[in-house]
C-alpha cells in the first residue's frame, strides 16, 4: 500500500503531495490523516507530515514511512475539508492543514509540548500586590525587568518561552529577577487559563419573549433531531440574540453536545466573550490571537480532549477540534473578518455552513443589518428567518440626527464638528455624561499638496499619498509603513507653500481640545493600540475613569457597552461611501447604525448625530431609519442591475510582482485563455489592468475581474489558465484569486 502525503514545511519546494511505500506492519494503523514522519532527499533528519490518501499502486514511491504519531492526528474529515479548500480557494493543501492544528504552532512545537509531560512554567514568587507596589514605587529599575514582571502579573504561570516571547526578555532576566526572589522556575504540566484572573458573576437564563421563543423552538428543533439547518436571527442590537445563543447551546449540552461560537475580532468584544463565562464558567474555551502560544495550545487541547462543551473565537475557530457538534453560531454575521484576506482565503461562513451541514447541526447567524448576499437568501427560503422588533430590556432607540456639512461650510464654519455637534458635546460635558466620536481615519491629515506646483507627497513604494502624523511629526505611508520627516518646503518647486488637506482622528483630537480646553479625551485607532490587551484598556480606562470623549475609527463600533454613553457623533460618513468597491454602501450604511447603536443604551435616551456632505444618500437615510429593510430592497435591485453578489460572484484576480512586463504578459496570456475557454453566456471576464492602488512596496499590481457564478467547473477552467502560463520561467509574478473579496483594492 502506498500514502499520499503532505509534508509539514513552509518551504515553497515541498508544497505538493508526494508518494511513500507504507511499510507492512503499519498498515493497519496508518489512516487518513495520520500524522507521520519520513526520511527526504538526502537528509538525515525525519520531516514530518500528513497522510492525506491511501492506494494500492504509485509509480513515484520509493521511500517507506518511518514512524507513525499515535497522539496527535487530522480526522478523516479534516483532510476531506482541506483539499475542498485547496481546490476552492486555490492554495495548498498544507495551507489549510495548518487551520486545524493548534494555532501558531507548528507541528515540531505540538511534538515538543506533548512529550514534555512536564513543562518549564514560571510563577511569580511574592504576591501580585507586592509586585505591583514595587512597580509603583519604582525600587525595580530595569525596564526588561518591569516587562516580564507586568507580563506574569497577568498570567500567572506560563511557560518560560512564551514569557521571554511576549515580555522581549532575554533568559538572563529571568535569571536575575529569579534570584532576587521576585520569580521561581517550575517544572510541571499545568493548564493555564488565561481568564483565571476575571471574576465574572454567574448569571441565568431568562424567560425568552415570545419572538424569542419562536426563534429558540425553531433552531432547538434541529439540535434536538440532528437535523442540518441554515437560520438568519435578524434584530437590532439588544434584541435579545444573544440570550437567544445562550439558550440554544445551553440545549445543545443537555444533549451532551458541542457548540461553536465565531465572533468578530475577539479582542474588540471581550464583554461577548464574558456573557458566555458569566452563563457557562469553565464549560468555555476561547481562542484568539492574542493569547500566548502556550494559552492557545492549552485551549485546542481542552477542546479536543473534550473537558469543554463551547469553543468561542474569531474565524479560525471553526477549525477547533470539537467532536459531536450540537451547533454553529456567528454573531454579527456581516461582519468582514469573517472573510480572509490572506491564503487561504475561505469565507468563514461558507465553511460553517459545510461543517453544519455534515455534522447534522443548525447554523445560526446574528445580525441587525444582515450581509445583503444572506438577507437574499433569507428572502428566498434558503435560509429560516426569524425577526426579533423588540429591544428585550426596553431600552429606547437613539434619536439620529442628519448633518448637512455643506451647509456648514457656507455658513463659515471650517471646523470638523458642525455647530449642533459641538451644543451636544458642550451639553454632555456640563451632565457628565459620554460622548464616542467616530471617524473612520487615522493620523492628522490624509495628504500634503504644494499649492505652487500642485506636487502631492507621496509613498516611494507605493503609489500613494503619505498621510501626516502630528505627534509623531511624520508622513507615514499606511500601507507599507515608509515614513520621513515633515517637509517644509516643496522638494519640486522649493516654495514654502505646503499644505494639508483632509482628516484624521489625531487632527479630531485636536480640535476637541482646542473647542473643549476642560474636556478629557482619549483616541483609540492602530496608532494607539498595539499590545496586548490593548483595546481592552483603552475601552476599560474610557469606562472606568469616565473619559469624557472616546475618540475612535472602526474599531469602536463593535459591541461594547458604555452605560454612561449617550451622544455619539459620526463625524464624517462619506469616507466610505465613494469607495471603487461594491460593497461600499453596505459598509456605510452598516457602520452608521452600528455606530449609532453605542448611544443609550439602558435607561438615558441617546443622541446621535451623523454629518455629511451626502444627506440625501439612501445608505444614510435609511440608517438614520435603521430601516435596514428599505435599504436592503434599495441595495439589491442595484446588484440585481449591475450583476454583482448575491446575482453573481466576483473572482478578483490579482497579479502582483517586481517585474512590470512580466505581470502585463502573463496578465494578458491568462485573459486569452480564459476568454477562449469560458462560456460567454455565463461569465463576464474583462481585460487585466491597473489596480486602483497600482504600487505597494515596490511592487506592482495588476487585476483582471471575472464575474459570475462559482462552480467546479469554472474553478477548473481559471487553475488551467493559471498552470497552462505559469512556466517555469516567471518568477517575480505572483497570482492570487480570491472570490467575492471584502476589499477590491
Ligand atoms: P442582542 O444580542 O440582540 O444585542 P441581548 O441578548 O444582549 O441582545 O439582550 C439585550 C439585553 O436584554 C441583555 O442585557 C439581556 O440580558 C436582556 N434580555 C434578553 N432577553 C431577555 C428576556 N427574555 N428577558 C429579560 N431580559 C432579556
Ligand atoms: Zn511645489
Ligand atoms: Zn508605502
Amino acid at each position: 500500500m502506498y500514502a499520499e502525503i503532505i509534508i509539514n514545511s513552509n518551504a515553497r519546494a515541498l508544497n505538493r503531495i508526494f508518494d511513500y511505500i507504507i511499510p507492512k506492519e503499519m498498515e493497519t494503523s496508518i489512516k487518513v490523516g495520520s500524522r507521520i514522519f519520513v526520511p527526504f532527499g538526502n537528509g538525515k533528519k525525519l520531516e514530518d507530515g500528513f497522510v492525506i490518501g491511501i492506494k494500492e499502486t504509485s509509480e513515484f514511491a520509493n521511500k517507506k514511512i518511518a514512524k507513525i504519531d499515535e497522539q496527535e492526528s487530522l480526522s478523516e474529515e479534516n483532510v476531506i475539508l482541506a483539499k475542498l479548500m485547496a481546490r476552492k480557494y486555490f492554495c495548498n493543501i498544507s495551507d489549510c492543514i495548518k487551520l486545524m492544528l493548534p494555532p501558531g504552532t507548528g507541528a515540531k512545537e505540538i511534538e515538543n509540548r506533548t512529550k514534555e509531560k512536564t513543562g518549564n512554567f514560571v510563577y511569580l514568587q511574592k504576591t501580585k500586590e507586592e509586585i505591583e507596589k514595587e512597580l509603583v514605587e519604582g525600587t525595580i529599575k530595569s525596564e526588561k525587568q518591569q516587562r516580564a514582571l507586568k507580563v506574569l502579573i497577568k498570567t500567572d504561570g506560563i511557560y518560560i518561552s512564551d514569557l521571554e516571547e511576549i515580555a522581549d526578555v532575554s533568559k538572563s532576566i529571568l535569571q536575575t529577577l529569579n534570584k532576587n526572589n521576585y520569580i521561581k522556575f517550575v517544572s510541571e504540566q499545568i493548564k493555564r487559563n488565561p481568564f483565571i484572573n476575571k471574576n465574572i458573576e454567574r448569571d441565568f437564563p431568562k424567560k425568552l419573549n415570545e419572538e424569542q421563543e419562536r426563534c429558540f423552538n425553531g433552531i432547538n428543533f434541529c439540535i434536538e433531531n440532528s437535523e442540518f439547518s441554515s437560520n438568519l436571527i435578524f434584530g437590532i442590537t439588544g434584541s435579545g440574540k444573544t440570550e437567544i445563543y445562550l439558550q440554544l447551546i445551553a440545549s445543545a449540552i443537555k444533549q451532551n453536545k458541542m457548540a461553536i461560537v465565531l465572533v468578530p475580532e475577539i479582542s474588540l468584544t471581550p464583554q461577548m466573550v464574558d456573557r458566555f463565562l458569566a452563563r457557562f464558567g469553565n464549560q468555555v474555551a476561547v481562542l484568539h490571537s492574542k493569547l500566548s502560544i502556550g494559552e492557545r495550545f492549552d485551549e485546542w487541547q481542552k477542546i479536543k480532549n473534550g473537558e469543554v462543551k463551547i469553543v468561542i473565537g474569531a474565524r479560525s475557530a471553526i477549525f477547533a477540534p470539537v467532536k459531536n457538534l450540537g451547533i454553529i453560531i456567528i454573531d454579527e454575521e456581516h461582519d468582514m473578518s469573517y472573510k480572509s484576506e490572506m491564503t487561504p482565503r475561505y469565507d468563514a461562513k461558507d465553511i460553517a455552513k459545510y461543517i453544519a451541514e455534515k455534522s447534522n447541526c443548525p447554523l445560526v447567524l446574528g445580525s441587525a443589518t444582515p450581509e445583503i448576499t444572506t438577507f437574499y437568501h433569507a428572502k428566498n427560503r434558503d435560509i429560516e428567518l426569524y425577526k426579533l422588533t423588540k429591544r428585550a430590556n426596553n431600552a429606547t432607540l437613539p434619536d439620529v440626527k442628519i448633518i448637512d456639512l455643506r451647509y456648514e461650510l457656507s455658513h463659515g464654519n471650517k471646523s470638523m464638528i458642525s455647530l449642533e455637534l459641538q451644543d451636544e458635546i458642550k451639553k454632555n460635558l456640563q451632565k457628565k455624561e459620554q460622548t464616542i466620536l467616530f471617524l473612520n481615519r487615522r493620523g492628522y491629515s490624509t495628504f500634503i499638496m504644494c499649492r505652487e506646483c500642485g506636487y502631492v507627497a507621496k509613498c516611494k513604494n507605493c503609489n500613494i499619498s503619505l498621510t501626516y502624523h502630528k505627534y509623531e511629526n511624520k508622513l507615514k505611508c499606511h500601507y507599507c509603513g515608509y515614513e520621513i520627516p515633515v517637509m517644509k518646503e516643496c522638494p519640486e518647486c522649493k516654495s514654502p507653500k505646503v499644505k494639508y488637506f483632509g482628516t484624521g482622528t489625531q487632527k479630531l483630537e485636536e480640535e476637541i481640545h482646542k473647542l473643549f480646553p476642560e474636556a478629557t479625551t482619549i483616541r483609540m485607532d492602530i496608532d494607539t493600540v498595539s499590545k496586548k490587551n490593548s483595546h481592552e484598556e483603552i475601552l476599560n480606562k474610557f469606562k472606568n475613569e469616565n473619559i469624557d470623549i472616546l475618540i475612535g475609527t472602526q474599531m469602536i463600533v463593535k459591541g461594547h457597552h458604555f452605560p454612561n454613553v449617550t451622544l455619539v457623533g459620526v463625524v464624517s460618513a462619506d469616507g466610505t461611501l465613494n469607495m471603487e468597491d461594491y460593497k461600499a454602501v453596505e459598509k456605510t450604511f452598516q457602520t452608521i447604525v452600528q455606530v449609532s447603536g453605542r448611544a443609550g443604551r439602558e435607561q438615558k435616551k441617546g443622541r446621535v448625530y451623523i454629518q455629511t456632505y451626502t444627506p440625501e444618500h439612501y445608505a444614510i437615510n435609511l440608517a438614520q431609519k435603521q430601516d435596514y429593510e428599505s435599504f436592503y430592497n434599495l441595495e439589491v435591485d442595484l446588484r440585481k442591475r449591475l450583476k454583482y453578489p448575491p446575482f453573481c460572484d466576483i473572482i478578483l484576480i490579482k497579479f502582483n510582482g517586481k517585474n512590470l512586463s512580466e505581470i502585463q504578459n502573463i496578465s494578458n496570456r491568462m485573459y486569452d485563455t480564459l476568454n477562449k475557454i469560458l462560456d460567454k453566456n455565463q461569465f463576464i471576464l474583462y481585460k487585466p489592468v491597473p489596480s486602483p492602488v497600482d504600487k505597494i512596496q515596490n511592487k506592482y499590481r495588476y487585476r483582471m475581474i471575472l464575474k459570475g457564478k462559482v462552480n467546479l467547473k469554472l474553478l477548473d477552467c481559471i487553475k488551467y489558465s493559471m498552470t497552462e502560463n505559469i512556466t517555469s520561467k516567471i518568477k517575480e509574478t505572483t497570482i492570487t484569486v480570491d472570490i467575492n473579496p471584502n476589499n477590491m483594492m
